[in-house]
């Protein structure tokens, strides 16, 4: 096939008197528009026959990469494979059809739904409660942020202005804590990668409000001394936060509730397989310790004592609402599927899989990549680079020449610890022959860098496109066709 005859702009597709389209004009009534409402000009819209509309989009949609195309280990992001069930589920127009308005007495099923979803959530967590209405795993931070002022608020203790972070945390964390309002104050990480609680417990005082802790951290490590920084947090008077976004490896293994966390998000959207990049849509519920569920945002779901489901507007400690509903449903939909079909059992093998395919793959290339922090590891490591750094090629180059082997690359250049990170995360989802592969890559990569670095160097040399400016795109986006 001669993909380039339609991987050109639609526009360009363009020819005069041609269409691909019939506009049932007789089933609208004779309406008059008044005159200075009708355009004059013809809209500038392509004239393209219907194959070639379809052959444009249908050769566009594969130009991109995504996990249903293949390996995709792209490190703190969770690129889990997702099951097509839980998209059919939440297709279902008896549920995508429903309206936020509606009396709550006509939609007790998906008040059920949504019930459920909290509580196994909770379960999950080891939290008292937790609330689904936050849209991503920063806006769950920021909600966290917020149950914590209001609890330090309902206590009047109005000098804690300050929230923790370790140096090693996502970038979201200190974004959220500043939105919230708060000083960042960061906190050292030990060679290993963990905090440095020598430098925590210096830190803490009657100023600081919170400690936002990732675990396992951004480097797929796990804080082995979490009782003693809750002990030491908590003495403090702060309440301990738990970026959960990434908690694959920890489900059905270990609780944060039972670690001595007073508040946790999760990110639906990684953990629980719905599908998620480019932008959306996700969900970042916030799990709240027994004891804080009051300050949790409005609205709720509630089960009343005779079996009914409602929904709470008013609250009165709540924090208000940080959402106009209750959240993204049909994300809601494809988690509680997905934590359904698992059941308990399987639920519980995610992290320890999750686990085995990344030290599977640590292994297997830590003779040939520097490995900075000694595993093993959790569900994520980070090689800081080729082993052998004589040949100038870089960790960017290794990334753009696994997009010609079929793969999408890691996560690059962060963490921030160390100056060639290559973050790899390949979740529980995928098959020991396509670790293999991946690993046979990497192994190839490593091999031409030694002999042949310009191919690795100039890389990719098979994609639609090879080397975008990610920082033009970003500060300068062209959002538009250019001469409409
Ligand atoms: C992805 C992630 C976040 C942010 O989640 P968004 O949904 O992208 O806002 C926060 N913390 C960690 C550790 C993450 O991996």
């Amino acid at each position: 096939m001669n993909r380039k005859l339609y991987d050109k702009l639609i526009f360009d597709h363009s020819c005069p008197g041609r269409g691909g389209y019939d506009l049932p004009h007789r089933i609208y009534p004779d309406v008059k528009l008044p005159e200075d409402l009708l355009r004059t000009d013809t809209p500038a819209l392509p004239e393209v026959d219907e194959p070639t509309v379809v052959r444009h989009y249908t050769n566009q949609s594969t130009n991109n990469f995504g996990v249903d195309t293949g390996f995709y280990p792209l490190g703190s992001c969770t690129m889990k494979y997702n099951p097509k069930i839980n998209e059919a589920l939440a297709a279902n127009p008896a549920i995508a059809g429903l309206h936020p308005h509606q009396p709550a007495d006509t939609v007790q099923g998906a008040l059920q739904l949504y019930y459920m979803l909290q509580t196994m959530l909770s379960e999950i967590g080891g939290m008292g409660e937790f609330t689904l209405n936050p849209f991503a795993g920063a806006h769950g931070e920021l909600t966290g942020l917020m149950v914590i002022h209001a609890y330090h608020d309902s206590r009047d203790d109005a000098a804690r202005t300050k929230v923790i972070v370790p140096d090693s945390a996502h970038g979201t964390n200190p974004a959220s804590a500043a939105v919230a309002g708060y000083e960042v104050v960061e906190v050292k990480s030990l060679p290993d990668g963990t905090v440095d609680l020598d430098d925590l417990r210096s830190k803490l005082d009657g100023t600081i409000a919170a400690v936002m802790l990732t675990n396992p951290n951004t480097v797929g490590m796990f804080e082995r001394r979490i009782p003693e920084i809750a002990e030491a947090v908590h003495a403090a008077g702060a309440l301990l936060y738990y970026d959960g976004a990434n908690l694959n490896p920890m489900l059905g293994v270990a609780r944060p509730g039972d670690m001595g966390f007073d508040v946790m998000h999760i990110n639906l959207h990684k953990t629980f397989s719905t599908p998620h990049g480019g932008g959306g849509p996700g969900a970042g519920p916030v799990g709240v310790r027994k004891g804080l569920e009051e300050f949790l945002p409005n609205p709720r779901v509630v089960k009343t004592d005779d079996g009914r489901y409602d929904i709470i507007t008013d609250s009165p400690s709540a924090l208000g609402r940080i959402s106009s509903w209750l959240g993204n449903y049909t994300v809601f939909i494809k988690a509680w599927a997905y934590i359904l079909s698992l059941g308990a059992n399987g639920v519980a093998k995610v992290g320890p899989l999750a686990t085995l395919n990344a030290n599977y793959v640590m292994h297997a290339l830590r003779d040939l990549y520097l490995l900075p922090i000694e595993g093993p590891c959790k569900h994520e490591f980070v090689f800081d680079g080729l082993i052998d750094k004589s040949t100038g090629v870089t960790t960017l180059n290794i990334a753009k020449r696994l997009l010609d082997l079929g793969f999408h690359a890691p996560t690059i250049y962060f963490p921030l610890l160390f100056h060639e990170s290559l973050m790899i995360e390949p979740t529980e989802t995928e098959s020991r022959e396509t670790l293999d592969a991946f690993i046979a890559a990497m192994r190839r990569i490593a091999q031409e860098a030694a002999e042949n670095p310009e191919i690795v160097k100039t890389a990719p040399h098979d994609t639609p496109a090879r080397r975008p400016d990610d920082t033009e795109a970003a500060l300068h986006p062209k959002v538009k066709f250019a001469d409409l």
